[in-house]
């Protein structure tokens, strides 16, 4: 197996919550290797609403989830993070001298004093729905997410689902789409009050076909390109709906993966830490954003940063023993590199 590298903190996913972890340990002149399942930085902002906007980071008003992640990329680069792209983590083990070692799918050995998880919901994959033939189609016309909206200019396209992402995606997509069909077994949306009013007004202009209530029943095509989707309601009445793309937003599906194995203390696939420390059952291994609960979590990336920020100073015993941390403001200490 390949050498073990040696760092201060191995971070265990680089959303949001783990970029931002790298700055708050960079701080504290804290080293940082972070490991990541995704080819891509940035979590499920990069992987799942890239272009849409977050209107809840403080000091901007709005922010598209990729610029979001390009500002963290530019905020932690003066610390000079060595990042493990592609790569799963798949186990965690004690090392010699209270040290941790992470090992990835791709072989690389990460041998460090403290570990930060950040890695959100697991492994992260979509609900797929249960439809013959559903792999020839995947990726050429049925869809999990929009990467990129003018994809669906002229298009015909078919939403499934009831929750924020369907009605969302089903607002914005009826500004490019030829035609937005939404699917969705009941009347009633589970999305943000605002986001419905808009999607019935949008129904009302004719911009959006309502398909209520109907479930997805299959789908029309060859070579997966998609010509119809067939959809019923409980009592079995079909129809089809001519359209060249399926867009099934029916959750994420939650796999913690290899990190159930762990040993660390879990409650309903989320790890349990001490809120004020953001420590978990294991010594040295801290738990921060989506996968870290506690009563009263919130589920939101400004929760995730002050998470980093505390598991940050909790992890600096064990990166510099026997040095008294005192707590400093970021104006008082400067960040390397930036303008004087
Ligand atoms: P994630 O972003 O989930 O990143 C975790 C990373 O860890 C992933 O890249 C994953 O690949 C990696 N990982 C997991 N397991 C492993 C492993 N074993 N080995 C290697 N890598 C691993 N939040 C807001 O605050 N405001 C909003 O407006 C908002 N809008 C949203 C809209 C949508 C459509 C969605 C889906 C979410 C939204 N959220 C919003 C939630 C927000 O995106 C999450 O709270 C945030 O991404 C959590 O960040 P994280 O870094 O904890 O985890």
């Amino acid at each position: 197996s390949s050498p073990e590298q040696h760092t201060d903190v191995a971070i265990i996913g680089a959303g949001p919550v783990g970029l931002f972890a790298i700055f708050e340990c960079g701080m504290l002149r804290m080293k940082c290797h972070v490991i990541d399942a995704l080819d891509v930085i940035g979590g499920q902002c990069a992987a799942l609403y890239p272009e849409k906007p977050i209107y809840d980071i403080p000091g901007y008003p709005s922010i598209d989830a990729a610029d979001l992640i390009e500002r963290l990329n530019e905020q932690t680069a003066p610390f000079s993070p060595v990042y493990h792209l592609g790569q799963q983590v798949v186990s965690l083990s004690r090392a010699e001298g209270d040290r941790w070692l992470v090992e990835t799918s791709a072989g690389t050995r990460i041998n460090a004093k403290a570990v930060i998880v950040a890695a959100g919901v697991g492994a992260f994959g979509p609900n797929r729905p249960p439809l013959d033939g559903l792999e020839q189609y995947e990726g050429k016309s049925v869809h999990y997410l929009v990467r990129r909206r003018l994809d669906y200019a002229g298009k015909r396209v078919v939403i499934a689902g009831g929750g924020d992402s369907a009605v969302d995606w089903a607002n914005s997509l009826a500004e490019v789409a030829a035609k937005i069909m939404v699917v969705h077994r009941r009347a009633k949306f589970r999305a943000a009050p605002e986001s419905v009013a808009r999607l019935e007004q949008l129904t009302k202009e004719g911009k959006v076909e309502m398909v209520v209530p109907y479930q997805l029943a299959g789908l029309e095509g060859t070579d997966g390109t998609l010509t119809g989707v067939r959809v019923a309601t409980l009592d079995g009445d079909e129809k089809v709906l001519d359209a060249d793309v399926l867009l099934p937003f029916f959750g994420l599906a939650m796999n913690l993966g290899p990190i159930a194995d762990w040993g660390l203390n879990l409650e309903r696939h989320h790890i349990k830490i001490e809120q004020s420390t953001c420590a978990t059952s294991l010594p040295g291994i801290f738990a921060i954003g989506d996968i870290a609960t506690y009563p009263g979590k919130l589920k939101l990336i400004l929760s995730g940063f002050a998470e980093a920020a505390a598991a940050a100073y909790s992890a600096f015993p064990l990166v510099h023993p026997g040095e008294v941390l005192h707590f400093e403001y970021s104006t008082t200490k400067g960040v390397p590199g930036a303008a004087e």
